[in-house]
């Protein structure tokens, strides 16, 4: 937002500056009022449309990469280390039954492992975010920071195919939502 505003300032000056060039009254008041417009969000020369959707885009992009990257470094931990602890899965288990955030179903599925989907993540309703998976995935993360990623307890083969075979079916899972 603060770019929009200093952007639009920048194009409010250049504008008063032309206007008094060519010796055409404007108003102090006016001025201070195409500041205040953009202040609230909105460039008065009706170029803030497009300015803020195509700041809206590139910031909901730059979120989906960031998952992504995040996403992919929780599988490839996963391909290295193999899963989390059980003592570990026990615990994040315990901590999402009794967590707010947790609902037995999300964008009309249900968890096959019987626990549910963390609402606050952002993951959507994956085969993979369902937590009966995604606590067993050593790198994951909770959006609240109950608890941590931590090291994969042993890594077996199977972990590796299990991980690939994960971010395949993330993919095929986000072109069907
Ligand atoms: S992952 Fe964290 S925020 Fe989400 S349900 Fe579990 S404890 Fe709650």
């Amino acid at each position: 937002m603060n770019d929009f505003f200093n952007d639009c300032k920048k194009q409010i000056f250049e504008y008063h500056a032309k206007l008094q060039k060519r010796r055409i009254p404007r108003q102090t008041g006016d001025l201070i009022a195409d500041l205040k417009t953009c202040q609230q969000g909105t460039n008065p020369l009706n170029q803030s449309k497009i300015y803020l959707y195509s700041n809206k885009k590139l910031k909901q992009f730059r979120q989906l990469l960031n998952k992504i990257k995040q996403y992919l470094k929780v599988e490839a931990r996963h391909a290295t280390q193999g899963p989390a602890p059980k003592r570990v899965v026990k615990e994040r288990t315990e901590l999402c039954e009794g967590c707010p955030g947790l609902v037995k179903e999300l964008e009309e599925k249900t968890d096959p492992g019987g626990i549910g989907f963390c609402s606050l993540c952002g993951c959507g309703a994956s085969r993979r975010a369902a937590l009966s998976v995604k606590l067993t995935l050593a790198g994951a993360t909770c959006p609240l920071s109950k608890w941590q990623p931590v090291r994969g307890e042993e890594n077996k083969w199977k972990h590796t195919k299990d991980a690939v075979k994960g971010v395949l079916y993330s993919i095929i899972d986000r072109i069907k939502i």
